[in-house]
Order: structure tokens, then C-alpha cells, then sequence
């Protein structure tokens, strides 16, 4: 029998956003929820961190599309169609964003994550039929949401690519609504901080190098920044590597040689689904996207290269890396 040549390098999500000077801020809690260690940092009382722990375990229960208790695994099964107001809010922000980004953002594409099957053990490359078969509950413009009805119309959603970003605004939001003047949100990939006396510095991962190594930082005050990378979760066979973002018109792996997207800007949750839907975009797309989005910057790694938008001030580490303006 033919040996197999499946190499798994890596199932652990390796985080693309690293908080870099992590000066004192005196409460913190971590929280393991989205399948991911979360931690938050705050300067104030270690009370408002159980109501943080709280709300993340609720969005986590919420949304997780591997939880029978979730309204997303029950409306995948057909079992409801109501749901709570801020969960009909977030697929129906999701699916807006499905229609603007082209669908290369795609909220559908649950059977096809199940069949690559990238967070389990035995990942591999599905046939093209198998392929074929996943992509036909990947049509998210068969969604239709009204008020809090959730009609899928056969479409199986699964919102990993923004639940995290969403979860930091709600996180935010809380915190300064209870006053909070100073806070670093980490949720893995999608690090969000504010504070009224100092910028934050962040380090962006270097991609397929062990974590901690980071190609740049950059500075931010009020400001998501969100990762999306190929090294987060994938396996190589035969040289090439298969990772977890998805191009949905081919049902593979997204093979532009982009290794990370970093987005930069107000919502995390926007962040969050920009940076998947750049990863899938390519370079030259992304291009069209900044002089429609200029209030969003971003930084695209592939082969060696940094390409920055214009707006984004970095501070290279890796001398290995060259910088260009992705613009020109
Ligand atoms: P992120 O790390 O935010 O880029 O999200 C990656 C996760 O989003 C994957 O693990 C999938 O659950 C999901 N995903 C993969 N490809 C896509 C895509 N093209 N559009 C939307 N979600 C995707
Ligand atoms: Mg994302």
C-alpha cells in the first residue's frame, strides 16, 4: 500500500498578531472560547472581566456552528428558524458583506470546511466530486433574513470568519461602556486596544516561523487589527500546502501565494472579514479594494515581500523582508 506522503505540520492555531510592549495594565483574564486563548488586559477592576468571560462563553454558544446547542448548528439542521435578535444581526451583517465582497468572503461554506476537515485529524484532499457536492449548500444568496427569521434555504453556514472579530466589539463596547479607559482585547488573531495615554504596539507574525517571530510591528490607538494567515492551519502533501481559508469558486485552499493579510481599522468584526476576504482576493484585487476602502489599511505578505497600504506606518524587524507600497 502506498505510503501516505500526508505531512501534518501544524493543527494548533498559530496567532498572527502578537501584543508587542505589553506595558502593566493591572487586570487580566484569559478565556479559552472559539477555540482560542483569549486574553484581555484591562486598567480597572477585575470585576468587569467576569462580565467579559460571560459574554465571550455566550457568543461562543451562540454561533459555534460544532455546538448542537448553537442557533447556527440548529439552523444548519433545519430544526428553528427564529432566532435572537443579535444572532439574525450578525448573519445578516455577514451575508451584506458576502454580496460586497464578491463571495470571496463566504458565510456558506460549512460542508466544504467539514470535508477538508482542517481542525481534525485526518485532513486531506477531497475528490472533485466530494468537492462538487459541498459547493452545492454554498450559495449564500439563497439566505434570506427579515426581522429575527433565518431562512438558509439549504445553504449550511458556519461564521468562523468573523465570529472573533464580532466578539472583540462586543468586548469593547462593554468595556467602555463601563468606563474603561484602557484595554488590550486578544483574542488571538484579532487584537483590538484603546487607552487614552498610549499607542499599542503590535507585531504581525512571520508567517510559517515559530510564534513569536514577528516581521513588523506597527502602532495603534482605538483600532482593530486582524490576521488572516495560511500558516494559522493546514497540512502539506507532496510539497504544497492546503490550508483553512477557502476560495469558494474553486473549493480549494486559496492559491495566490499569499501567506497573511493583516487589516487595520475601526470594526474588528469588518477587520476580520476583510482580512479573510483579501487573503482570497489576490494582490491585485486588494489593490481595487483600498481606493474603494481607503479607511482601512493593510498589509499583505507573499514570497518575501511586505506590500503596505499607503496610511500604514511599520517599524521592520525581519530585514529578510523587503517593503513595497502595494499600490505601485
Ligand atoms: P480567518 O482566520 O478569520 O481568516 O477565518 C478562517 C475561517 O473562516 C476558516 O477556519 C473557516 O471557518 C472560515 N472560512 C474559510 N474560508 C472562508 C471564506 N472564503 N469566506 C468566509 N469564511 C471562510
Ligand atoms: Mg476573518
Amino acid at each position: 500500500m502506498r505510503k501516505s506522503l500526508i505531512l501534518i505540520i501544524s493543527f494548533i492555531l498559530i496567532l498572527s498578531v502578537i501584543v508587542y510592549n505589553n506595558y502593566f495594565l493591572e487586570s487580566e483574564v484569559t478565556v479559552y472560547a472559539m477555540d482560542t486563548v483569549m486574553k484581555i488586559k484591562i486598567r480597572g477592576n477585575q470585576d468587569v472581566l467576569n462580565d467579559v468571560e460571560k459574554l465571550l462563553y455566550d457568543i461562543d454558544f451562540k454561533f459555534n456552528a460544532y455546538n448542537s446547542k448553537s442557533y447556527i448548528y440548529k439552523l444548519n439542521e433545519g430544526a428553528i428558524k427564529e432566532v435572537p435578535d443579535d444572532v439574525a444581526r450578525l448573519i445578516e451583517f455577514s451575508l451584506k458583506m458576502c454580496y460586497e465582497t464578491d463571495g470571496n468572503f463566504n458565510i456558506a461554506l460549512k460542508e466544504l470546511k467539514d470535508l477538508w476537515n482542517l481542525s481534525g485529524e485526518n485532513p486531506r484532499i477531497p475528490t472533485d466530486e466530494e468537492i462538487g457536492n459541498a459547493l452545492k449548500s454554498s450559495d449564500f444568496s439563497k439566505i434570506i433574513v427579515k426581522n429575527n427569521i433565518v431562512e438558509l434555504n439549504g445553504a449550511k453556514i458556519d461564521l468562523g470568519g468573523v465570529v472573533k472579530g464580532y466578539a472583540a466589539d462586543c468586548v469593547v463596547a462593554l468595556l467602555k461602556t463601563k468606563g474603561i479607559k484602557e484595554a488590550i482585547i486578544d483574542l488571538g488573531g484579532n487584537v483590538y486596544s484603546y487607552s487614552d495615554n498610549n499607542d499599542i504596539t503590535v507585531g504581525i507574525q512571520k508567517p510559517f516561523s515559530q510564534r513569536g517571530d514577528v516581521v513588523c510591528t506597527t502602532a495603534v490607538n482605538d483600532k482593530a487589527v486582524v490576521s488572516s494567515g495560511t500558516y494559522e492551519r493546514y497540512f502539506e502533501q507532496d510539497g504544497k500546502i492546503f490550508h483553512h481559508i477557502f476560495d469558494p469558486c474553486s473549493g480549494y485552499p486559496s492559491d495566490n501565494y499569499i501567506e497573511s493579510v493583516t487589516v487595520i481599522g475601526r470594526s474588528s468584526a469588518e477587520c476580520d472579514i476583510y482580512s479573510t476576504a483579501l487573503l482570497v482576493m489576490g494582490k491585485e484585487k486588494a489593490k481595487e479594494f483600498y481606493i474603494n476602502h481607503p479607511e482601512y489599511e493593510f498589509l499583505i505578505i507573499s514570497k518575501g515581500v511586505l506590500y503596505k497600504t499607503p496610511g500604514l506606518n511599520i517599524n521592520l524587524i525581519d530585514s529578510d523582508f523587503e517593503v513595497n507600497d502595494i499600490l505601485k
